[in-house]
Formats: structure tokens, C-alpha cells, sequence
């Protein structure tokens, strides 16, 4: 029998919180999807997130959803992988840029 779906949570999510309940929810079926099927659908949501960069209003709603369905994917790829996206992305970006290690970043970038 399927349970009763959860009210929609309205308070900030840490990322590891996120990513615990990516895997909750979608973990099984990711597995049966594979990773690289499931990289498929992480890239067609960039391509999503690319319209909505040029097509919606900056901080919109619809904007905002196409980012969480990006990080989703991304965390269900981490998921896949055994990456702890929170530690990964501490250590490469906390406390500043992962080349230069300042803040603001004064790395040399082509525009
Ligand atoms: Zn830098």
C-alpha cells in the first residue's frame, strides 16, 4: 500500500540533510536506472536550468525549481557514487576559492 505523502517541508535543508532524503526517496530507483542514465537526466535538468536562466525572472519560482531539480540530480548522483557531497564541496570550497584559497577568488580567468 503506498503512504501517504508527506507534507511539503518549508524550512532550509542543510545539504547533508538533502542528500539523506534524496536518497530516501529516490536511492532504488537510481540503482535500477544506472549512473549514467541517471547523469542523463542530471544534464537534460542543466539544459532546463539554462532556459529558465534565459526565459524566467531572475529569482522566480520557476527559476528556483529548476535549481532544486539540478542539486537533486546531483545529489543523486553523489548518491550513486558514495561522494558525501557536504564534506566534497568543504573541502574543495570552504574558506575560499579551491585555486587561490582567497576571498574574494584573484585567480586569472579567460571571460
Ligand atoms: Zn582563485
Amino acid at each position: 500500500m503506498p503512504r501517504k505523502p508527506k507534507p511539503r517541508r518549508r524550512t532550509p535543508l542543510t545539504l547533508p540533510a538533502l542528500q539523506r532524503e534524496i536518497a530516501k526517496t529516490f536511492l532504488k530507483r537510481d540503482r535500477r536506472r544506472g549512473l549514467m542514465g541517471t547523469f542523463g537526466w542530471f544534464v537534460e535538468e542543466v539544459g532546463e536550468l539554462s532556459t529558465a536562466l534565459r526565459e524566467e525572472r531572475p529569482g522566480s519560482e520557476a527559476q528556483a525549481a529548476e535549481f532544486a531539480d539540478c542539486l537533486a540530480w546531483l545529489a543523486s548522483l553523489a548518491n550513486l557514487c558514495g561522494v558525501d557531497l557536504s564534506r566534497a564541496v568543504a573541502r574543495k570550497y570552504a574558506g575560499g576559492c579551491s585555486r587561490c584559497r582567497r576571498q574574494p577568488c584573484r585567480c586569472r580567468t579567460k571571460k
